[in-house]
């Protein structure tokens, strides 16, 4: 069920928004027990809103397009008297103070929020199994993994759990559950949404979006939720466009470029093949497209995975069992109380992260790791610069490989670090990002394609994807 669709649909009077709501939350009972998209639910709450929203429209009042409209939210979003636990065991009892500011714009425009996803503790991961409350399963085929880290929220929109979801992206955890669950996904440009209220991972590659049924939706949300904020120092201060209504601008004569070192080494045949398609495809509709070359790429999981786990490790000091987190009782000293509280509260990958982080900024290696990754980090940024002097867009793979198995990667961290390589360097780099879904392969999963554009260019992001969406029959 798309936003538009059931926008009219309550514009129309054929269904109220409590009959609705109610639905959906039928619809999550009957099916959730075997996907586990939700940690959280908030029933009464989102009913009490439908109830006012059904009123309002009674009274003919004109609400937004996003009026009684089911979202679901990853569980490291902020929402003011919900649980917020960013699956993790130090933070199971914590309870949001306030709303992000995602939230906020989103529930003026009485969007009704069904409940809180699952995903990697504190976002760590790509497959959701490093949750501390169990692993998402892929809608698609549910020997899967839903992809991650906001594994419960595209697995959410996969199954019709919710219209449209939010989740985070540091370095892939929107586009690549998107490509694995085949829905739609975006990472807006660093600095378009505002990140207060989000449970920072790593501060200088953190952004919120969407996910949706079809690229319009995806366009209502990000218009919403885009744009200046005061609370978020790194949100940039220029106009938002109008999106939605963007979509149908002119693609033809667009210049797309296909990074060579994307199309190589580790991409799966049966990815590579549809992907191919749709760059046919592509072509068909008019638009000219070349190879180039991202030069920096063989190094960007490396400088991705000192730099993030440097942050990470900084930012999760304040879950200590006294400013944050659940505290283990009976420590005698500050010490014990500390290394006890965080023992206990954090899983093996979020200790690894921490230990990682801590290591690569440790005087001695700080020059060798962080500082180079720094720098390397730059070269990545500027090969997006210069090819963006030749091309407007550029296409990739999501993901190297169709989703994996359970159990298949949780094992050896370096191949999960690994299934990341075509969407760190957009985090790297600052720019967007939007998983498109293009079909199936084997075992009905799903493969998507990747659009990358310049920095604040959503709109030419979501336009070619718009197109090519119409182009593949699939809205
Ligand atoms: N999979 C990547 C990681 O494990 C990205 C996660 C994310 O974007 N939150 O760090």
């Amino acid at each position: 069920m798309t936003i538009k669709k059931l926008a009219e649909l309550y514009r129309n009077k054929k269904i109220s928004v409590v009959e609705s709501i109610t639905g959906f939350y039928n619809r999550i009972k009957e099916k959730d027990g075997s996907i586990h998209a939700f940690l959280s639910l908030n029933e009464a709450e989102a009913l009490r809103q439908a109830k006012s929203i059904d009123r309002r429209i009674a009274e003919g009042e004109d609400l937004s397009i996003l009026a009684g409209i089911p979202l679901a939210i990853k569980d490291n979003i902020c929402q003011e008297g919900t649980k917020t636990t960013c699956a993790s065991r130090i933070l199971e009892s914590f309870t949001s103070p306030y709303d992000a500011t995602v939230i906020t714009r989103l529930r003026e425009k009485d969007a009704v929020f069904l409940g809180k996803t699952n995903l990697d503790e504190f976002a760590f991961g790509s497959s959701t199994e490093n949750s501390a409350f169990g692993t998402t399963r892929n809608p698609a085929n549910p020997d899967y993994v839903p992809g991650g880290s906001s594994g419960g929220s595209a697995a959410a929109v996969a199954a019709d759990f919710a219209c449209a979801a939010l989740g985070s992206d540091t370095g892939g955890s929107i586009r690549q559950p998107a490509s694995f669950c085949g829905v739609v996904g975006l990472k807006p440009t660093y600095g378009r949404v505002s990140r207060y209220g989000l449970v920072a991972f790593a501060s200088s590659l953190d952004q919120i979006g969407p996910f949706a049924g079809t690229v319009e939706d995806a366009a209502i949300i990000l218009k919403e939720i885009a744009g200046f904020d005061p609370a978020d120092s790194t949100c940039v201060e220029i106009p938002v466009p109008d999106y939605p209504a963007l979509l149908s601008g002119p693609v033809s004569g667009l210049k797309v470029g296909l990074p060579r070192e994307y199309f190589g080494e580790g991409l799966e045949n049966d990815v590579a093949g549809k992907i191919d398609e749709v760059i046919k495809m592509a072509e068909k509709l008019g638009l000219k497209i070349r190879e180039i070359s991202l030069p920096h790429t063989t190094y960007a999981i490396a400088v991705y995975y000192i730099l993030a786990t440097a942050e990470a490790s900084a930012n999760l000091a304040r879950f200590d069992g006294v400013r944050y987190g659940r505290r283990k009782a009976g420590a005698r000293t500050m010490r014990q109380l500390y290394e006890e509280s965080r023992d206990e509260g954090f899983g093996r990958e979020t200790k690894r992260r921490i230990i990682l982080g801590t290591f690569v900024l440790s005087s001695g290696y700080y020059e060798a790791y962080y500082r180079k990754a720094q720098k390397v980090r730059t070269l990545v940024r500027r090969d997006f610069e210069a090819a963006f002097k030749e091309v407007d867009l550029i296409l990739t793979p999501t993901s190297p490989t169709p989703p994996f198995k359970i159990g298949e990667k949780v094992i050896d961290p370096l191949q999960m670090y690994l299934s990341d390589i075509f969407t760190v360097s957009a985090n790297l780099a600052g720019i967007p990002g939007l998983n498109l879904p293009v079909g199936c392969v084997r075992d009905n999963l799903p493969v998507g394609l990747q659009i990358l554009g310049p920095a604040f260019a959503e709109e030419r992001v979501l336009c070619l994807a718009h197109h090519l969406e119409k182009e593949l029959g699939l809205s």
